[in-house]
């Protein structure tokens, strides 16, 4: 089995990244069967640094720190790379720059909502993410409209985002929260949620939403498994 090896920028958090980790083994079992499991390499980063780099603005620094690591993941045999985190999608270039193997960007995301022949879709992520163009910009240009929560609800998701779920917490309450202002998005007319952030997926399911939800995590590890295999 001609297997392509997938490089992951993890650790941001490291809660989702396990997901990533678990999601490309299952998905490959699957596909293959057996034994199968997915060829794939890790670099986990210290989430507090780039935290940090995010809050300050410091965007080309965090760039630099994750290109170094696409180029480490290049040298260990990556064939392809994801980075595991929304958020940090704000400098793909720069990393996609840094190095010869290709990029799988989260656009994967924004083609399942086509697929799905929705248009208007709510979004749900970190701050950066909700308010930036550099994620928003891009969902548009695939032909989606995209509403993100007023301001008090923007606060409350990118809040449990980092206090709660990048710290692998799960509460009830935060769960009632997040349904709440996915419910405010219905009624605005958003005919589905993307779950934007990586770690959100940990708390959502579609069972907690009256639409669709578009969970990033995994539909970036399906895109991942299909590259992986693909002749
Ligand atoms: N994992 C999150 C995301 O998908 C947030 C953590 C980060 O800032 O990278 O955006």
């Amino acid at each position: 089995m001609n297997m392509r090896t997938i490089g992951l920028l993890g650790g941001m958090s490291w809660e989702s990244t396990a997901e990533y980790y678990r999601l490309l083994n299952e998905l490959t079992r699957e596909r293959l069967g057996g034994l199968h499991s997915s060829k794939c390499v890790l670099y986990s980063v210290d989430f507090a640094e780039i935290e940090r780099l995010q809050v300050e603005g410091r965007w080309d620094e965090a760039a630099e720190i994750l290109a170094e690591a696409a180029k480490a993941l290049e040298a260990a045999g990556a064939d392809l790379l994801l980075i595991c985190t929304n958020t940090m999608h704000k400098v793909a270039d720069q990393v996609a720059a840094a190095t010869s193997v290709p990029l799988l960007h989260l656009d994967t995301t924004a083609e399942a909502v086509r697929a799905q022949g929705l248009r208007r879709i709510g979004l749900l992520g970190t701050a950066f993410t909700m308010e930036q163009d550099f994620y928003r910009g891009r969902l548009a240009r695939h032909g989606l409209d995209v509403l993100v929560p007023d301001a008090p609800g923007r606060s409350t998701v990118h809040k449990v985002i980092y206090d709660e779920l990048c710290l692998g917490i799960v509460r009830e309450e935060s769960r009632a929260s997040f349904q709440a202002v996915i419910n405010d998005l219905v009624t605005a007319g958003a005919e589905g949620i993307v779950l934007g952030c990586t770690e959100i997926e940990l708390l959502i399911g579609p069972e907690h939403s009256p639409v669709p939800v578009f969970p990033t995590t995994r539909l970036h590890a399906e895109a991942a498994v299909d590259r992986a295999l693909q002749p």
